[in-house]
């Protein structure tokens, strides 16, 4: 175990994510003028250039559509983990998040997806198979 903490840069739009990750809930930025979905967080609409943008609690159900194994590192704070699970997971909103996986999830699966908190105390997205 390592008492070094993973990478904690986030912009200020991606800090919006840690209290509904350790309150459980999952949540996705909305834009209130067209409800196009952003991910990552924005600081205006991606779809019309509003600025008018909120958090909702959002389906978890996604398809992971890319996977890959990191065996290294050049974060010392990820070495107790490797080999790791990352993937792509597009949502049933079209936007496609960068999830950590479990072991049991495989390209092509439909996932559950979470927010929670690293060791740092910084919101990540998590896959489970559903
Ligand atoms: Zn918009």
């Amino acid at each position: 175990m390592t008492d070094q903490l993973p990478p904690n840069r986030r912009s200020p739009a991606a800090r919006a994510l840690t209290a509904p990750a350790a309150e459980g809930r999952f949540v996705l930025q909305h834009c209130n003028v067209c409800g196009t979905v952003q991910y990552p967080p924005q600081e205006f609409c991606t779809g019309c250039l509003s600025l008018d943008l909120g958090w909702k609690d959002t389906s978890r159900d996604g398809q992971l559509v890319a996977e890959a194994e990191i065996h290294h590192s050049l974060e010392p704070a990820f070495g107790p983990d490797l080999p790791m699970r990352t993937g792509l997971v597009r949502h049933e909103s079209g936007v496609t998040l960068v999830a950590f996986l479990d072991d049991t999830c495989r390209v092509g699966a439909g996932v559950r997806l979470e927010l929670a908190l690293d060791r740092g105390g910084a919101a990540i997205v998590k896959a489970s198979v559903r």
